[in-house]
């Protein structure tokens, strides 16, 4: 689950992402006075939903704890980058499309938090979205970057754009560059702690750009910590 929001005297509605079905909407009717733990989104449930064509809220017919996550709840760190992990799920996984790659990274996210996993998903995140940067060629007019060579980025037109462009606003050290590429293509262990805030920077802007303002904001917070 990645929110719960009350609506009205009784019922919850919650935004879940799946295994099966990737990101849907439920509701939980009479579920304020339910188990409490269970709409805590850190941890992984066993959902049953009802569909009715035409509607695109689900209902929530049942639903068990699968994987409870009480240790997160005693660092307030861990839970700034669950929360991070799930913000940038909301912001950027489609309604009912299948991501198993998304699941299974953000899962293993909340198992063992840390800021590089956080960093490494939102890069991966935003090419799995489709809003992957271009970080060895100029975007605007397809000069290539070499390798090892600093560059500048603009999260906002998708990647590297040259100085004869009007380059990017980030600037990247060669090496930087190459493990933040590394990172969007899905490596795990690319980037060190001297990646991450420019990583963060990255990631929040290109999703700012494609529309998630707020939660970019509160995902750059978190993940910066
Ligand atoms: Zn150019």
């Amino acid at each position: 689950m990645t929110k719960a929001v009350s609506y009205g005297d009784a019922d919850v509605i919650l935004h879940l992402f799946t295994e099966r079905l990737g990101a849907v909407s439920a509701i939980a009717h009479r579920a304020k006075r339910s188990d409490k733990l269970a709409r805590e989104p850190l941890h992984t449930l066993q959902v049953t939903l009802d569909e009715r064509e035409g509607r695109e809220l689900m209902t929530l017919a049942e639903s068990r704890l699968a994987t409870p996550r009480l240790a997160l709840l005693s660092s307030l760190d861990a839970m700034e980058l669950a929360g991070g992990a799930l913000a940038l799920v909301r912001t950027i996984a489609p309604p009912r499309v299948v991501e198993p790659e998304l699941w299974a990274r953000v899962v293993a996210l909340l198992d063992a938090p840390s800021r590089v996993a956080l960093a490494e998903l939102g890069l991966r995140a935003l090419s799995i979205a489709g809003f992957g940067l271009e970080l060895h060629a100029c975007v605007a007019c397809g000069a290539p970057c070499p390798s090892g060579k600093a560059a500048l980025v603009s999260p906002e037109r998708g990647g590297v754009v040259c100085r004869a462009c009007g380059g990017g606003r980030l600037w990247l050290s060669g090496e930087a560059r190459a493990a933040i590429a590394r990172a969007g293509e899905g490596a795990c262990g690319a980037l060190d702690e001297g990646h991450i805030p420019r990583a963060v920077e990255i990631v929040s802007l290109a999703l700012a750009a494609h529309g998630g303002v707020v939660d970019s904001r509160r995902w750059a917070t978190m993940s910066s910590r």
